[in-house]
């Protein structure tokens, strides 16, 4: 059973990122409608104005939200600005409509794979309209090839902008030193386990040890006082991390749990119910193929899940 499911994972990651399949699913008329209703879990909609009302609605709730316009990798400039202006219309809306909510991104998204001082530039104007919302952008991680510049531009900015945190990927054998540095600025460090195929040797795969290298930086952030987000759905690492917060009693604003849209939606609500600050990661926007696809992938039984989507009402 274990066999095939990891099977099924990594046929659906391969599947993923088979252009020839992408084109052919999102050309086609029924496939896409059949595709798009399995999406729907995952993706608060094609517009920000979808996403709104249900960031709104998730606050009523008690639970954060960050929001993603998706993305990345763009391949010119004009494509990286339009982005980052999609990303400015999310800040004012957070300040227009008073929403709890923050601002996530893949710099790769607003330009860095183009250029470091075009990327700086757009991040620049991102954090100033987000502080004028009174909230926070925090930076993803991406693939290994882009650690080095992601930090290197989380590190830059840090010294002109405060409300900007980083991802960090507990998986990578990397990050031990690389924490060490990211401690030292103020932004939130958001924790996850880490969704990237990498080279061999550079990471440790799910299991045991991750868990407690996982444990071990949340343990760290919650000691030091450090702002932070427990970002899984775990639930064995979350009734830990519960336990953590019990033993060194950080005062509730420096830390939250925060789990993806659609993802174990009811443990974290669990958790807001508890009293723990809790935060939806909601994405929105028409390139949600290749992320759905890797929602599905990396719990292979969800295809279940998105067969019944697709049939259902
Ligand atoms: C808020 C947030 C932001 C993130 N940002 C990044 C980022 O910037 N860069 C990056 O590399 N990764 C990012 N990730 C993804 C992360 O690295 C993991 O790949 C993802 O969270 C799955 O790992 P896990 O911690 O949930 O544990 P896993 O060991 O993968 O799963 C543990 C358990 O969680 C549940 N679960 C996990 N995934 C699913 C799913 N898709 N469907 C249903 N149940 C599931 C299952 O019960 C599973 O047994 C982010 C995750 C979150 C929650």
């Amino acid at each position: 059973m274990e066999d095939l499911l990891k099977l099924g994972s990594a046929a659906l990651k391969k599947a993923a990122l088979n252009e020839e399949a992408k084109t052919y699913l999102l050309a086609n008329p029924v496939l896409f409608g059949l595709l798009k209703k399995a999406a729907r879990r995952y993706i608060a909609g094609d517009t920000l104005t979808e996403a709104i009302p249900i960031a709104a609605s998730l606050n009523q709730q008690g639970l954060r939200c960050s929001l993603e316009f998706i993305g990345e990798s763009t391949r010119n400039e004009q494509e990286a600005k339009e982005a980052t202006d999609e990303f400015l219309r999310v800040c004012r809306t957070i300040r227009e409509n008073k929403l709890n909510a923050s601002v996530s991104l893949d710099l790769s998204h607003i330009g860095l794979a183009l250029s470091n001082d075009f990327c700086y530039a757009n991040l620049t104007a991102l954090c100033q309209e987000a502080a004028a919302a009174n909230t926070e952008v925090i930076i993803s991680a991406e693939g290994t090839e882009r650690t080095d510049a992601v930090l290197a531009m989380y590190q830059k900015i840090s010294t002109e902008h405060k409300n900007v945190g980083i991802t960090v990927q507990a998986y990578l054998h990397r990050t031990p030193d690389d924490f060490k540095q990211l401690l030292s600025l103020p932004g939130r460090i958001r924790i996850v386990k880490g969704a990237f195929e990498t080279p061999p040797g550079l990471s440790l795969p799910r299991g045991k040890e991750l868990d407690e290298v996982y444990l071990g930086y949340v343990e760290q952030l919650l000691l030091t006082g450090h702002r932070c987000s427990i970002a899984t759905h775990d639930h064995t690492l979350q009734q830990s991390a519960k336990q953590l917060i019990r033993k060194h009693q950080p005062p509730a604003t420096l830390y939250e749990f925060e789990s993806l849209y659609g993802i174990q939606t009811a443990q974290l609500t669990a958790l807001k119910e508890e009293g723990y600050p809790a935060k939806m990661y909601l994405v929105y926007g028409s390139e949600w193929y290749l992320y759905v696809c890797n929602r599905i992938a990396e719990h292979p039984l969800n295809i279940f899940q998105a067969l019944n989507d697709i049939v259902s009402e």
